[in-house]
């Protein structure tokens, strides 16, 4: 659950808000129970403010808070032989899922609680503030709800943001697919009942066809679950197009999108959700974000947290692949990272710092942004702060 606090941080570097022009330092932000109640230069912070815990930013650049919009952090066991098995020349089609869903499967709730929240512990120590899980890891319909329930449990445990995600993610093997489909439709209300925000479909070669996830996200717009996609990864299905068609928030992955797909998404306002590491173990492509960008969709990136082909809980690692393996800018790469993240989960307040917004920052072990992306595998935050609480890194004084 997303603490709520005091704070002023003084003496950043920078502070990029993503609400204009980066305010230059030594500059200052103060937040108020939990919200943004000033931005500006150190030395003119208010007497009236001056009574909340300080934190010392000591030079360093102050960014919004990542927003990582696709993960799928709730899972038991190991993929390490399968991750040895690939390095050794076999291709990823999906067929590795089965071992995670049976470790997932065999685990206590407190076991999966307790593995899941060290991951959102190390995603806090890299910054990240708010962050979406998917479930996906039961496949049938009553082991989905059971960890939908677990996510939701997951998110008052955690000092994070927690979007809570129903995923559909493959037909379990030796079970019809038609008959699979109807009963995630029907599951649908009972896991809005249960917490879930959102519905995800894994639309690809090996999981669900297009037809199939346009039925499965019809049923979960009707039980008031917004709609995301797994989208474009593996191969090329039309399934972009199916985001606009569909209303989704975002359609993620997308290495194999075209133009067409990509100015359906941008005229229907779906955002582009890109995940760099895990293009980078599955051999993906990397133009996929030009081809978004160019057709003036709205990016963001994530990292498909997963235990088959992302096992990465770091924005900044994501950010330091993106960067150069996408072509995009600096200031490209931490608006995805921020308030792109924000868009695709349809919560515009987050990821930018403006007076009202949740107080939701990262205290950079960098002076400059660019810092962050240039200096590979270097520790990257020094402090995380949601809600004006310091959940991770340096302590306040005063
Ligand atoms: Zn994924």
């Amino acid at each position: 659950m997303p603490p709520v606090g005091d704070l002023l941080v003084r003496r950043a570097g920078r502070i990029v808000t993503n609400n204009g022009d980066p305010v230059p330092g030594p500059a200052a932000v103060s937040i108020r129970n939990g919200v943004v109640a000033w931005i500006g230069p150190d030395e003119r912070v208010p007497w009236t403010i001056t009574d909340a815990p300080e934190l010392d930013a000591d030079g360093a650049c102050v960014l919004p808070g990542f927003v990582d919009p696709h993960t799928h952090a709730l899972w038991a066991g190991s993929r390490r032989e399968e991750y040895a098995a690939r390095l050794a020349g076999e291709s990823y089609t999906g067929g590795g899922i089965a071992s995670t869903v049976a470790a997932t499967t065999a685990a206590t709730d407190d076991e999966l609680l307790d593995l899941a929240a060290v991951r959102l512990g190390r995603m806090a120590a890299n910054g990240t503030t708010t962050v979406e899980v998917k479930t996906g890891y039961g496949l049938d319909p009553s082991a989905e709800l059971r960890l939908v329930g677990l996510v939701r449990r997951l998110a008052d445990r955690v000092p994070l943001r927690v979007e809570p995600t129903l995923l559909a993610h493959v037909v379990p093997a030796g079970v019809d697919r038609s008959a699979h489909v109807a009963a995630l439709a029907g599951l649908m209300p009972l896991a809005a009942a249960a917490g879930a925000r959102w519905l995800d479909v894994f639309c690809d070669r090996g999981a669900f066809t297009v037809e199939e996830a346009r039925s499965l996200l019809r049923a979960g717009a009707a039980a008031g679950l917004g709609g995301r996609l797994h989208a474009e990864q593996l191969s090329h299905t039309g399934a972009a197009g199916l985001a606009a068609e569909t209303g989704c928030a975002s359609a993620d992955h997308l290495e194999h999108v075209d133009e067409a797909g990509a100015k359906a998404m941008a005229a229907a306002g779906v955002a582009g959700v890109l995940l760099p590491t895990a293009t980078l173990s599955t051999h993906g492509g990397w133009d996929n974000a030009r081809v978004l960008r160019d057709a003036g969709v709205t990016l963001a990136l994530g990292t498909d947290c997963n235990p088959g082909t992302s096992w990465c809980e770091s924005v900044p690692y994501a950010l330091q692949l993106a960067a150069p393996l996408l072509g995009l800018t600096v200031p490209e790469t931490i608006r995805a990272a921020t308030a792109g993240g924000g868009a695709a989960l349809r919560r515009p307040e987050l990821g930018v710092l403006r007076l009202t917004h949740p107080g939701d920052l990262v205290v950079l072990a960098a002076e400059h942004e660019a810092d962050l992306l240039a200096h590979l595998g270097a520790p990257a935050v020094r402090t995380t702060i949601v809600g004006g609480v310091p959940v991770s890194g340096a302590r306040t004084i005063h």
